[in-house]
This record gives structure tokens, C-alpha cells and sequence, in this order.
């Protein structure tokens, strides 16, 4: 068993999902009495939203590489992950290579963190269905950045344009902040959320091969029955790798 620390609380709606599917799903594989080892640092979700609304992301990618390196160094985790997609904007905070100088002592330590990226899980997905132009859905900084899609071009897939939905990219946004990270889901935005799923393929050249759910909350308001193409859950994508790396020997 490896252990995995895991930094959530962005919102603690999905970071739930994440702490009883990883342990159920080690637990139905490893049987027995069986949980997963892993250590849950759940942050004040409030502080990290100022900080994005500023766009002071240079202060979130220290406070995220701390917490992670704690996890790495104190906590003895074999893997870090970030239950959430859009703080992959600053994944190379926490994935890159650095030399630390610790407090205590005053000594010089290589950190070098494996992060389970979420986005690599999100690809892994798409190449199990042959999904190669996806539509991504997420919050507006997963949307009309390039971060996510960025990583997902490495694996060879591309993520179709949104430029021509601003109004919508909002939408989506407000509904992801101010319902589903508090556990609220209307019919309203479900509706919102179907209709846009459907204006999109019809409204552009080429349909895409899936929608990946590119935020860990958006899976409360849209599943698979919902849509009839491929719908890649990024938070069961991530989960799934994450239960892989936990019953490593
Ligand atoms: N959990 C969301 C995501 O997966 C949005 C909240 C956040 O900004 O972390 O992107």
C-alpha cells in the first residue's frame, strides 16, 4: 500500500466524493478490512477564492506548494493529489522540482513532489473511449485558459474552442461557485447546463467526441444519461488512478 495525501476543501461538496469512493473502491478490491492510507489536508475554501478573484495566483501556488510539500515531507505520502481542476493551473508549483531550505537546521532538501494531475487522468479516460476533441467544461479559469488543455494536447487530444460562449462560460462558472460547491443543484441550471451542452455541437463545425466534466462538482448537475456522447467524470477519473497508486506494492 502506498499513501496519498490529498489537498481539498475546494469545495469539501467533491472533496466528500474523493475520501469515501477512494476508500470504498480500495476496500472492494483489497477486501477485508481495507481502507485507504492517505492523509486529507482540507483547506479554507475561502481564502483560495479571494485570491483567484484577485488573480493573485502566485500566492495560491505557495500556499498549495507548502501544503503539498508537508504532505511529501512530514506526512510520508508517496503521491499528492489536488482534488480539484482548476488549481492545476498551478500544478508546477507543486510538481516541479525545487531545492528547500528547511527551518529547522537550516537544510538544504530536494523536493521533488509526484502529483497525481488530474488532467492526465482526464486524457486516460479519453483514449479508453477514442475521444481525440473533447468540449471541457469547468469553472471559467479551466475554460478560457490554457492550462488544462495544455496538458491534455500532450496526450494528443484537443479541446474545441469556447471563445464564442462567454455569457454561457459565466453561467457556468456562477452555477459551480454559488450552487454546486454548496451542494445545491436547481432544475434551472441543469436545464442551462443540457441546453449548452447540446448548442455547442450543433452551433460548431465539428462535434465533439465527449464533454469531459472538467470540474469535481459539475458531476452533481450532468451524468451520462444526460448526454447521448462520451461524459468523462474528471473527479471519478482521478479518484480511479488514485485507488491504482494506493494498492501499489
Ligand atoms: N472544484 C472545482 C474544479 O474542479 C472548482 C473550484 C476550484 O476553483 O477549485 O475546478
Amino acid at each position: 500500500m502506498k499513501r496519498i495525501g490529498i489537498i481539498g476543501g475546494m469545495s469539501y461538496e467533491s472533496t466528500l466524493h474523493y475520501y469515501e469512493r477512494i476508500n470504498r473502491q480500495v476496500n472492494e478490491r483489497a477486501g477485508g478490512p481495507t481502507s485507504a492510507d492517505l492523509v486529507l489536508r482540507s483547506v479554507n475554501f475561502e481564502d483560495y477564492h479571494k485570491l483567484m478573484e484577485k488573480g493573485d495566483w502566485a500566492t495560491i501556488g505557495r500556499l498549495l506548494r507548502a501544503a503539498a510539500r508537508n504532505l511529501f515531507l512530514e506526512n510520508q505520502c508517496n503521491y499528492v493529489a489536488i482534488a480539484t481542476n482548476t488549481m492545476h493551473k498551478v500544478a508546477e508549483y507543486i510538481a516541479e522540482p525545487y531545492t528547500w531550505m528547511q527551518h529547522t537546521g537550516a537544510r538544504a532538501i530536494r523536493v521533488e513532489i509526484p502529483l497525481v494531475h488530474i488532467g492526465d487522468c482526464i486524457a486516460k479516460k479519453c483514449k479508453e473511449v477514442g475521444a481525440k476533441r473533447v468540449l471541457l467544461l469547468g469553472t471559467k479559469f479551466t475554460m478560457t485558459e490554457d492550462f488544462m488543455a495544455k496538458r491534455l494536447a500532450q496526450h494528443g487530444i484537443e479541446v474545441m474552442s469556447v471563445d464564442n460562449y462567454p455569457e454561457e462560460i459565466e453561467e457556468i462558472d456562477r452555477v459551480i461557485f454559488d450552487e454546486l460547491c454548496h451542494g445545491v443543484v436547481t432544475a434551472e441550471s441543469k436545464e442551462f447546463m443540457m441546453n449548452f451542452v447540446y448548442q455547442f455541437p450543433a452551433d460548431s463545425d465539428i462535434r465533439p467526441d465527449a464533454i469531459i466534466l472538467g470540474c469535481t462538482e459539475l458531476e452533481m448537475i450532468l451524468e451520462q444519461d444526460d448526454v447521448d456522447i462520451p461524459l468523462i467524470n474528471s473527479t471519478q477519473a482521478h479518484i480511479d488512478k488514485i485507488v491504482e497508486l494506493c494498492l501499489e506494492d
